[in-house]
């Protein structure tokens, strides 16, 4: 038998450490811990129904488990082979009592996991589980059998974009740094995931971290590079413990540091905390950060892949975008680009989160509507509120309201509506959420967060702010709502960085969708 218990932050936040300990105690006092595998995986996705606990093989989804309950799990299921139903996910109990996978269930059905596909499926902390999941074998292609000009081909033939929010695509930004003169080169990766409600990156590093590092290996092969580095919150404890232990492991294996799998590449990586600052997401300020500089953005031009870290050409993806390239390589551009759309291709991670009733994290080929991802995957709204919007792309992003549902997700259609993809965040909202308050929340976030580096986001975003704030004191007038506008654009030309060109970003869409409820503040003026 083997058991699978979620060591993602997610589930340990809901206590899975105590009923993993249980688990191991009852195991040892019923004298079958040899007998019986325990594997502490990263997050399975189903956030809000941990702890999570499955039992193979049968495959039985355990929800919500607690100490007293892993007892029983151990005594009826694991000793006397009897199924614990009423402690199990009843979506995965028929009526006629048998069971399904977690796999076959609503929330699994229409997604495809490429990014997130050992998450909650290998412990994460044991590089030979990665390995027998064919872990590190685009490693050995690359480095083998492909010269880097190859590797980028095979990149920029997938049509991946990066998914840290740009959306810039990914094989243009390899090509740039493999052709950009200068001996020394970097390999960077952004893992300072900073939108609030964000939490797919750390759940990659924490489920699959070998996945970016042979990601990271491949590109700096393909570039030219000899270095990499993650720069990560050091808010993700678990994350950051994950990625050093598996850092040390690939080194271990000659899979990280010199002459690489004998084919005399050297690349070795190190990890860079990040210090709680959402700019550093921006990838100049990243750069500047782990130069030991204050995170500041710089302008573009020049861009990294020209003039990165320390004034050498940098390659900087995110870690989403990484955890796609073992599979790209391994695979083939031609197996990711038939899934997705025609500008979008392959499959884009999102952190479902607000009023949703499968809170967690769930990637979905590009293309799939936001209906299929709130009715069919999240499983609607709780407490039979209606739908009113969902907010796409963090404080860079928009609101899509209910009358675009069946919009397919790619970033062109996000867009279209004034949203963006960004990073992955997905934010539910109900009948009862008040769409000025949405946007007063993101507002305050960037008034928090901006750097001060210029005038238009450093002022920009505090004027923003005081005037929804007159708006929902009662104390609004018509003109503010120019004045919001005549604001808004001045921001998104002449600000610095995307952090202040998108700050109003929020505002406006809910403007554009929700105005009646900013004139219903205005008319209920005190
Ligand atoms: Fe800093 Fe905002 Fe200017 Fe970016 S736009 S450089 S975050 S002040």
């Amino acid at each position: 038998k083997q058991v699978l218990v979620c060591g993602g932050t997610g589930c340990q936040s809901s206590h899975s450490m105590d009923v993993l300990k249980a688990l191991k105690d009852e195991l040892a006092a019923k004298g079958i811990a040899d007998e019986v595998l325990v594997v502490r995986t990263g997050c399975f996705g189903l956030c809000s129904l941990g702890p999570i606990v499955i039992v193979y093989p049968e495959g039985a989804f355990y929800a919500q488990a607690t100490p007293e309950g892993i007892k029983r799990i151990v005594d009826e299921h694991l000793v006397n082979g009897e199924i614990c139903k009423d402690l199990l996910y009843q979506e995965t109990v028929h009526e006629d009592g048998s069971i399904i996978s977690l796999y076959e269930t609503n929330f699994y059905r229409k997604q495809k996991r490429i990014a997130l596909r050992n998450c909650g499926v290998i412990d994460p902390e044991d590089i030979e589980e990665y390995i027998a999941t064919d872990g590190y074998q685009a490693l050995y292609k690359a480095l083998t059998s492909m010269t880097p000009d190859e590797v980028v081909k095979e990149v920029l033939d997938s049509g991946i974009r990066g998914r840290g929010g740009a959306g810039f695509p990914t094989g243009r930004k390899w090509m740039f740094t493999k052709d950009a003169p200068g001996d020394i080169k970097y390999v960077a990766c952004n893992a300072d995931e900073g939108d609030p409600g964000a939490f797919m990156d750390r759940s990659i590093l924490e489920g699959d971290p070998h996945a970016v590092i042979e990601a990271m290996t491949i590109a700096s092969y393909a570039v030219g590079a000899h270095q990499g580095y993650v720069y990560v919150r050091a808010e993700y404890p678990v994350a950051v413990n994950r990625l050093q232990i598996a850092l040390d492991q690939a080194r271990e294996y000659g899979l990280l540091g010199k002459d690489i799998l004998g084919t005399g590449h050297d690349f070795d990586i190190e990890i860079r905390l990040g210090a709680g600052a959402f700019v550093c997401g921006e990838e100049t300020a990243l750069l500047t950060s782990i130069e030991g500089n204050r995170g500041e953005p710089r302008p573009r031009p020049p861009f990294p892949a020209v003039k990165g870290l320390f004034g050498k050409p940098t390659l900087l993806n995110n870690v989403e975008t990484y955890a796609n390239i073992a599979q790209i390589i391994r695979k083939g551009a031609a197996w990711y680009s038939s899934m997705g759309t025609e500008k979008s291709k392959g499959t884009k991670v999102f952190a479902l989160g607000g009023k949703i009733t499968n809170v967690g994290l769930v990637e979905i080929p590009m293309g799939t509507t936001l209906r299929e991802i709130i009715e069919e995957i999240g499983g609607g709204i709780p407490d039979g509120k209606a739908f009113k919007a969902a907010q796409t792309g963090g404080p860079s992003g928009g609101c899509i309201p209910a009358q675009h549902i069946d919009t397919p997700i790619d970033y062109e259609s996000l867009a279209a509506l004034g949203s963006m993809m960004g990073s992955g965040g997905l934010i539910v909202m109900d009948e009862d959420n008040c769409m000025v308050d949405v946007s007063k929340f993101y507002l305050n976030f960037t008034v928090d967060e901006s750097c001060g580096k210029c005038t238009p986001c450093r002022v920009g975003t505090r004027k923003l702010l005081q005037l929804l704030e007159k708006i929902t004191d009662g104390k609004g007038e018509m003109e503010d709502l120019e004045k919001i506008q005549d604001l808004a654009t001045h921001m998104k030309s002449s600000s610095l960085c995307a952090l202040g060109q998108s700050a109003p970003n929020p505002v406006l869409s809910t403007l554009q969708y929700f105005g009646d409820e900013y004139l219903a503040h205005i008319k209920d003026k005190k």
